[in-house]
This record gives structure tokens, sequence and C-alpha cells, in this order.
């Protein structure tokens, strides 16, 4: 049977009297590579915060690999790289190699000598977000798109089974969106990663992930990516309230709106 490694059941979730998330279920099997899609304010970093257990559940269900979150103590097989995480500043005192080891010290502790198989996880992190060769510079130094990538290795040393990432595009230029994407494809396909991205953008979704998940407070939509291509031409709106962004990042690129 196919091992579902979240399942959300009948979650409704508001601050103070405003209902943000109504009755959503979602399930997120082993392997999928899922996007979560929907405009500002549509309860997309709500969501992620329940499921991150940084935000107290009110009504509904949520499990992580088969446990209650209530009771879930494997958070090292969750990894989760912010929306703020990529804006270092240029003159940030840190290599790309010392960020990444930072993420050892839920393992390790503070200031504990890295091991030789520590120092190669770290390196197989890098690799597999393709920035072994910047291993030595200054993360600051680095384009937004890097800095993004080196966040996700970080998140990645201590080999998590899904990794959470909220709008990991935002800081990355359109003209390496689509190798960003390829990348996070490779961790998903190769590395066996369970993927799940948010972002408020439809068309930066590409063809690469397998699912999409819509979000405008209930979950209008959740298929795979081909199905809601389909809905995507024959126009979203009732499925979806009318505050959609359209843009494909490929019409981005040209500077047109599709
Ligand atoms: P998204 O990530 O899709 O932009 P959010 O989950 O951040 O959406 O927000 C969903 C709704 O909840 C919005 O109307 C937002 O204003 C509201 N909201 C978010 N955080 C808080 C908070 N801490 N207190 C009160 N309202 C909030």
């Amino acid at each position: 049977m196919e091992q579902m490694i979240i399942e959300i059941k009948g979650l409704t979730f508001r601050y103070e009297t405003d209902v943000v998330l109504d009755n959503i279920n979602l399930s997120i099997p082993e392997g999928s590579f899922l996007a979560i899609v929907g405009p500002n304010g549509s309860g997309k970093s709500t969501l992620l915060k329940l499921i991150l257990g940084l935000l107290k559940l009110q009504k509904g269900a949520i499990t992580i690999f088969g446990e209650d979150i209530n009771r879930f103590k494997g958070w090292e097989n969750v990894g989760y790289v912010s929306q703020k995480a990529n804006s270092f500043n240029t003159g940030f005192p840190a290599t790309v190699f010392e960020v990444v080891a930072s993420g050892l010290t839920k393992k390790l502790g503070l200031f504990r000598f890295l091991k030789k198989e520590d120092k190669d996880q770290v390196l197989q992190a890098l690799e597999a977000v393709g920035m072994l060769h910047f291993k030595n510079r200054n993360v600051g130094e680095l384009s937004g798109g890097q800095q993004q990538r080196v966040f996700i290795a970080r998140a990645l040393v201590s080999s998590p089974k899904i990794l959470i990432l909220d709008e990991p595009t935002v800081g990355v230029d359109a003209q390496n969106v689509d190798t960003f994407y390829q990348m996070l494809e490779d961790l998903n396909k190769n590395r066996n990663i369970t993927l799940l991205l948010v972002t408020h953008d439809i068309g930066t979704i590409s063809d690469k992930v397998t699912t999409v998940a819509c979000l405008n407070k209930h979950l209008h939509f959740h298929g795979e990516t081909k199905e809601f291509e389909k809905l995507r031409e024959n126009g979203l709106g009732e499925f979806y309230g009318h505050d959609v962004h359209m843009l494909s990042h490929y019409h981005e690129h040209e500077g047109a709106i599709k």
C-alpha cells in the first residue's frame, strides 16, 4: 500500500474569529512532488505552520509518518526551508560549507567538531543541489537562487524524507527558475525525497510537479498536474476565486502576460 507521509483530515483553523482554513482534507503520499498554490492570504502559510507543528491544531487531525502530530517526535525527517531563508547580506561571515554544516547542529549541538562522516554528509548535500564547487565561497556573495540552493542543502543534511519549501523561487532570477525546478525534480526522482512546496504563482509550478493542490480557504482542487492544466485552460475562476495569477514563467521571460 502507498505510504502516506502526511495526512490531513477535516482541518479547520481560525485566527480569532476569522476562519482561514475550512475543512481541509489532503494526503501526501511518499514520493510525491506537490505544489500548493493559492492567492495571497489564501491560508498557505497557515497550513504549513500547522504541518510543521508551529501552530496548535484547533479542529481536525494531522498525521505525519502515521503518527498524530501532537505525539510526533521524528522532526529530523522533515526538512523545511522558510521564505526568508535566502536573504543574507554580502558581508555575512560564513562559508557555504559552514551554513550547510549548521544544519547538523540538531544532531551535534553547537560548537562540536565535525567528524569525517559529518563533513561527507555536508558535501553530499551540496552535491545534491549542484553547489559543491561553491563550498568555500562566502554565502553572502551568492545570487538569490544560489543561496536558496544552499539553504535546501542545509535542510537536506539531516537526510529528511520530506522537504517543505515556502515560496522557494521568490529570490530566483526568472531565467534560472527552470534549472531550479530541475534540481528539485532530481531530489524527488533520484534521491527519493517527497517534496511539498508552496507558491502563490500558478505559473511557476511548471511541468515538474506531479500534483497540485489549490487552496483558497477551502481546498478547491487536488490532483495531477495534467488535470490541473486542463482546468487552467478552461478558466480556473469558478473553482478558485478570481484573484489568480495566470502568468506562466515562460511568458514572464518574454515580459508578456498570457
Ligand atoms: P498565504 O500564505 O496564502 O498568503 P496566510 O496563511 O499567511 O496566507 O494568511 C491567511 C489569512 O490569515 C490572511 O487573511 C491573513 O491576513 C490571516 N493571518 C495570517 N496570520 C495571522 C495572524 N498571526 N493573526 C491573524 N490573522 C492572520
